[in-house]
């Protein structure tokens, strides 16, 4: 057994965790976006592979027979990709992929499908807008040059904003709801755009802005061919062939 975690989550790197306190031979694998990405206990690579086909290539060369795809919910073509590669060279894939999150009665969403959507749902008249996206999804905004944004990133940004008013945050996740609150009405936030990314982390701004009443509009996950998934670290571990429970 040998696997390879496409990671950039937290998930995954809870996985790469429990893996390496196994002993399990893997490979964790970064997308290379970020400029200071987290240490990991397994031994790493970064950056792309070239599509599926070099993604096939990398597991053959590897001699990879697990692919885990551990990627965060809305890198929808890493995963696109990992699912040709595993079909192309038989190779056996999961993904730990966390459940999204539900609207509550208390929650005021406009659900919405893709971040294009997400910019036309925002207001006509002038707002405050807490973008919660990457940094690369910013463009659709411009339709709406008219308000002003307050964009997190986890690096500051190399190049200048597509959007007239946008002041950023740079702030590594996980955030908390009394920080998330803070920033809220510190900015004077009265719209917030996100995505469903789901799990612990990322859903502080979620319970905030159901606090403060605040309308979310909220980007679903994009589609993906079936896969086998699970959200259990420990399923995975199974997956890998390796059944005992942690600490046991
Ligand atoms: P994406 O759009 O699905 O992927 C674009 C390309 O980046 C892929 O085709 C692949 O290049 C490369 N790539 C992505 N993840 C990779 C990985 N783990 N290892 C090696 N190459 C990878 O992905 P994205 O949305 O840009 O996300 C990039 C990374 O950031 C992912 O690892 C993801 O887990 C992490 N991340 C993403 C988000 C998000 O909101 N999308 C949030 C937090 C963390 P090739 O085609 O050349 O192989």
């Amino acid at each position: 057994m040998r696997a390879l975690i496409l990671g950039g989550s937290s998930d995954a790197n809870d996985l790469a965790d429990a893996a390496a306190q196994l002993g399990l031979d893997a490979i964790y694998s970064y997308g290379g976006r970020t400029q200071a990405p987290a240490a990991q206990s397994l031994p790493t690579r970064a950056g792309g592979f070239g599509g599926a086909e070099g993604l096939a290539d990398y597991i053959r060369q590897q001699r990879i027979t697990h692919v885990v795809d551990a990627t965060h919910p809305f890198a929808a073509e890493m995963s696109r990709n990992a699912i040709a590669a595993c079909t192309a060279t038989g190779t056996a894939l999961i993904a730990l992929e966390r459940a999204p999150w539900q609207r509550t009665p208390q929650d005021n969403w406009i659900e919405v499908a893709d971040v294009a959507a997400a910019a036309a749902a925002l207001p006509e008249r002038r707002a405050r807008v807490f973008l919660a996206i990457g940094r690369q999804h910013l463009a659709p905004f411009r339709q709406k040059p008219q308000h002003a944004y307050t964009l997190r990133f986890v690096d500051p940004p190399e190049a200048v904003l597509p959007l007239p008013d946008a002041s950023v945050i740079v702030s590594r996740g996980p955030f908390t709801l009394a920080g998330d609150l803070d920033l809220l009405r510190s900015c004077g936030i009265e719209w917030i755009v996100a995505r469903n990314s789901g799990g612990a982390g990322a859903r502080a701004k979620i319970d905030a802005a159901r606090q403060l009443c605040l309308p979310v509009v909220m980007i679903a996950r994009p589609a993906l061919p079936d896969r086998p998934r699970t959200e259990s670290i420990a399923e995975v571990l199974a997956f890998l062939g390796h059944d005992t429970p942690l600490g046991a």
